[in-house]
């Protein structure tokens, strides 16, 4: 393991590669074994006895089934743990899959079916939880109704900082203490480890979309979750047994990507502040949400629960549904699609999109865009939105806003 006493930025580089030397080898290796050679009919079933359990593989056993362990999976989920300061991390095959095993691990070990949510959540976290289709019952609520919302049968209270997709902010620490005995699960995808160590403030769970920043490159979909060994075995238990393992590939290209993820969240966070203080001064922009800005950080949480505000920027733009469905198809170096974390940058109508399947009453405003800056130069991006936002003011075309509401 890589010592502990290194800057983050090394570890992010070094962590999960410890028995690479041993191996005789530098790169990470990428194992795609689906099925292992077996020591015997003892030591065998042995080893599928343990590791469909939760446990890890143990000395002259074997992995025997991908299903069950994967080494290049479990190196990406032994770095992502040490950057998230957890004890292990689990890893699957998208966010969503994390999700769907937390809520089935701990539903089933605590034997309680109830769960909070923590409103604003991912569009797809709250359609999972209002869907019942977990056997969950959900309550949603404010961050300040988390007390309130609790019954006797709750499972999990789950929460979103930043939350998806107006950039809220909510202090972990305090609904971790509201929650008292009831495990947080934290969805820390838009601060990353880079900003955010929601275990250090008491959330027993950290998952992330790994498909977005971890990944960065929009080319792999997976999640994980970083937690301690009790919960880490509960949710390998439930992976092996519904089959929702990472695949050996998305783990490599994760794990590869950690080591630029600080450089690249840091170099992303600055365009997205360039960008979001130049469409404060546009007119055609009504509100910015940016944890950057005062106004967006009511609760002060930039700096303290979170060392910066982010790369992501939400916008309502004066001119309604029309104009954000204009601004959309007018961006010509943005590119108009769902996701987020990407080198490359990315714009998105969530009421439309990411959020469609959220009860009318919860659901984001229609005139809210939201973007995912990328590594581009911050200068060319605004120029970018300058063209879009004028030629759309200039045309008032509305007539792609109109087939984009019809379509809805
Ligand atoms: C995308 C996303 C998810 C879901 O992850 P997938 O990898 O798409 O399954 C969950 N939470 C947040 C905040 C997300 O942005």
């Amino acid at each position: 393991m890589a010592p502990m006493t290194l800057h983050p930025d090394s570890l992010a580089v070094h962590a999960g590669r410890d028995d690479l030397a041993d191996l005789g080898v530098h790169a990470l290796p990428l194992d795609l074994s689906s099925t292992n050679p077996l020591p015997g009919i003892e030591l065998g079933g042995m080893s599928y006895e343990v590791l469909a359990t939760g446990g890890h593989p143990f000395e002259g056993g074997s992995n025997v089934y991908a299903r069950l362990w994967n080494p290049t999976v479990a190196r990406f989920e032994e770095a992502l743990a040490v950057l998230e300061h957890a004890e292990e991390a689990v890893a699957f095959s998208s966010g969503m899959a994390a999700v769907t095993a937390v809520l089935l691990a701990v539903t089933h070990e605590s034997q309680r079916r109830h769960v909070v949510g923590v409103r604003p959540l991912y569009g797809g976290t709250d359609h999972l939880l209002a869907s019942g289709l977990l056997g969950v019952e959900a309550t949603f609520c404010t961050p300040d109704g988390v007390r309130a919302a609790l019954r006797d049968d709750t499972a999990l209270v789950v929460l979103e900082t930043p939350a998806n997709p107006t950039l809220e902010l909510v202090d972990i620490a305090a609904v971790v203490a509201d929650a008292g005995d009831v495990p947080v699960l934290v969805d820390n995808t838009f601060a990353t480890p880079v900003l955010q160590h929601p275990l250090d403030l008491g959330a027993a769970l950290s998952l992330h979309s790994a498909t977005k920043y971890l990944g960065g490159h929009g080319d792999v979909v997976g999640g994980v979750v970083a937690c301690d060994a009790r919960l880490a075995a509960a949710l390998r238990r439930t992976r092996a047994i519904t089959g929702a393992i990472m695949h050996p590939l998305a783990a490599y290209l994760l794990h590869r990507g950690l080591a630029t993820l600080p450089v690249r969240v840091r170099a992303q966070q600055a365009g997205a502040h360039a960008v979001a203080e130049w469409l404060r001064t546009r007119p055609e922009v009504h509100r910015v949400h940016f944890p950057g800005f005062a106004e967006s950080d009511p609760l002060g949480l930039v700096g303290t629960q979170q060392a910066g505000p982010g790369a992501m920027v939400a916008i309502e733009l004066a001119g309604g549904f029309d104009a954000a469905a204009a601004l959309t198809s007018s961006v010509q170096l943005f590119t108009h699609a769902v996701s987020l974390g990407s080198v490359d940058s990315l714009i998105q109508h969530p009421a439309a999109l990411t959020h469609r399947p959220v009860a009318s009453d919860a659901k984001p405003s229609d005139a809210l865009v939201r973007l995912s800056i990328g590594l581009e130069d911050p200068q060319d991006l605004i120029a970018d939105l300058a063209q879009a936002l004028t030629s759309t003011t200039s045309t008032g075309d509305s007539a792609a806003g109109r087939a984009v509401q019809t379509a809805r």
